[in-house]
């Protein structure tokens, strides 16, 4: 006799999956300093700078970011 009811244990998983979905955000890295840029200030077409680092940038390099 046996009761089936025991398969039924609530399993969670970790979520990993949430996990990984944040990880493969990547900011792209600074060309200048390799700091992840998570966003570029433009003050003109030749003054960019990336954020948080600071590092001024060229235009092509703000564009490619
Ligand atoms: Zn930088």
């Amino acid at each position: 006799m046996s009761d089936s009811s025991d398969d039924a244990t609530p399993y969670y998983e970790p979520l990993v999956d949430a996990e990984q979905l944040v990880g493969e955000w990547l900011a792209p890295a600074c060309p200048r300093c390799g700091d992840p840029v998570v966003w570029v200030h433009s003050r003109g077409p030749d003054d960019h700078r990336a954020s948080p680092c600071g590092c001024r940038l060229g235009a092509v390099e703000a564009r490619e970011l």
